[in-house]
């Protein structure tokens, strides 16, 4: 990896190492997780074992206590190999940062030790059958009963749904008046009483994979709430700045390898008595997609300093999140083209397609996205929803 001013000699050095970690161990089964649609819970907690999961988290709950760059460059790394296996560094390092910083550490430690290890995976559980982009109307009930919680109703389109040990779960408490205000965040083991799961098909990021998560009258400790009651949403919701950038990095990492691939594969292939890359037809595109990728790397690295540095930066990660998975799409696409009727059989191109549309939609939209720029732009009360 070329430094750059945001990745000095230690993160390079991270970075590469990582890089020999998904080459020889990820990438192998890329193809056949996207048929199986099992995560490798051995290949995870190899992962874990060599601190490439959350290594952001301090070391009292298991991390490094490194930036979130370093957390930045694995996560490139690892989806480069396969973005759907990176989908496990995602989920941990965002939920780790919700329940580090609002769960009671006696009930998080634990947890937090064994997601970082490799030992357990933690879904998000936000969006509902009636909609997605209107987060903070939410209609999961969660019920104060004494010194528990009762959950009710149905969360869907969870990645790792069916998958995951425990959800961090965004349920109301407030009445449907409150909307964003009335919204409790709860930590939630996925064997209690009453949670049962789906699966659906997904297009891409297969082995992860996406279902719905039932609640029929779970009863959950009120220590296992992250922040204070109906301050889920305003509180534990700035997380979503820290993926947001991840996911950027993580789609561009797969549109680098794929435009590597791309450039090497043109100078190989001939037509007309000549190499492809002799035509600018074929070269232009994606030099302007090579362009237009790296800047838009450099905006996801700027969004993460900007967070290691305390400064805001929830423009910068919602600019990476709708701009990276266009791109990378569009790039991917570009890439899938110049292999010819190749590019469009089963095979890592096309899967690399499938994989990154995914975070067109999931975790928040690009109008959801633009909105977010809109209000830190304009300010909040001039852009109403
Ligand atoms: C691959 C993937 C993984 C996911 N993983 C998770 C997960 O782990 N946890 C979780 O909670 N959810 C997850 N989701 C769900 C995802 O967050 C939602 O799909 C997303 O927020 C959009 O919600 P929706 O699908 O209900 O669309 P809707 O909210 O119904 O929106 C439909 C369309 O209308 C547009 N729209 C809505 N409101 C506005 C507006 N005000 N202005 C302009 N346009 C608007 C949207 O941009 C979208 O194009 C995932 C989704 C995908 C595809």
């Amino acid at each position: 990896m070329t430094p750059n001013p945001y990745l000095d000699e230690d993160l390079v050095a991270l970075a590469d190492s990582a890089r020999r970690f998904a080459e020889a161990r990820v990438k192998p089964d890329f193809q056949a997780r996207d048929t199986t649609r099992v995560l490798d819970r051995a290949l995870l907690r190899e992962m874990g074992e060599l601190g490439f999961i959350c290594p952001e988290l301090p070391e009292a709950f298991g991390g490094l206590g490194l930036g979130t760059l370093a957390a930045g460059v694995i996560h490139e790394e690892i989806a480069r190999a396969d973005l759907s296996f990176s989908y496990l560094n995602l989920l941990a390092s965002l939920n780790a940062q919700i329940l580090s910083r609002y769960g009671q550490p006696e009930v998080v430690a634990p947890w937090l030790k064994k997601m970082v290890r490799g030992e357990a995976i933690c879904c998000i559980a936000l969006t509902e059958p009636r909609g997605g982009s209107d987060a903070g109307n939410l209609r999961l009930r969660v019920e104060r009963d004494g010194d528990h919680y009762v959950l009710n109703g149905e969360k869907t389109s969870i990645s790792a749904a069916d998958q995951a040990d425990i959800a961090v779960v965004f349920g109301r408490t407030g009445t449907a008046e409150s909307k964003a205000h009335g919204v409790t965040a709860m930590l939630v083991p996925m064997d209690a009483p009453g949670v049962s799961t789906s699966r659906f098909d997904c297009h891409g990021q297969r082995a992860i994979g996406r279902g719905s998560i039932f609640f029929e009258n779970v009863r959950v400790p009120v220590s296992h709430r992250l922040g204070e009651e109906n301050k889920g949403f305003v509180q534990v919701m700035h997380g979503f700045d820290f993926s947001r950038a991840l996911i950027g990095l993580q789609v561009l990492a797969v549109a680098r390898v794929a435009l590597e691939e791309t450039w090497a594969y043109i100078t190989q292939r001939e037509a007309f008595g000549q190499p492809l890359s002799a035509f600018q037809g074929v070269t232009h595109p994606l030099a302007q997609f090579d362009t237009e990728v790296e800047g838009a790397r450099l905006l996801c690295l700027q969004a993460l300093w900007l967070k290691d540095q305390g400064q805001p930066h929830s423009a910068e990660a919602a600019m990476a999140k709708w701009w990276g998975p266009k791109l990378a799409y569009d790039a991917i696409h570009q890439c899938l083209l110049c292999f010819g009727h190749g590019g469009y059989d089963r095979g890592p191109m096309e899967q690399r397609l499938r994989d990154v549309l995914g975070f067109q939609i999931g975790d928040g939209t690009a109008q959801i996205m633009k909105t977010i720029i809109a209000r830190t732009r304009a300010g909040r009360q001039f852009v109403p929803a």
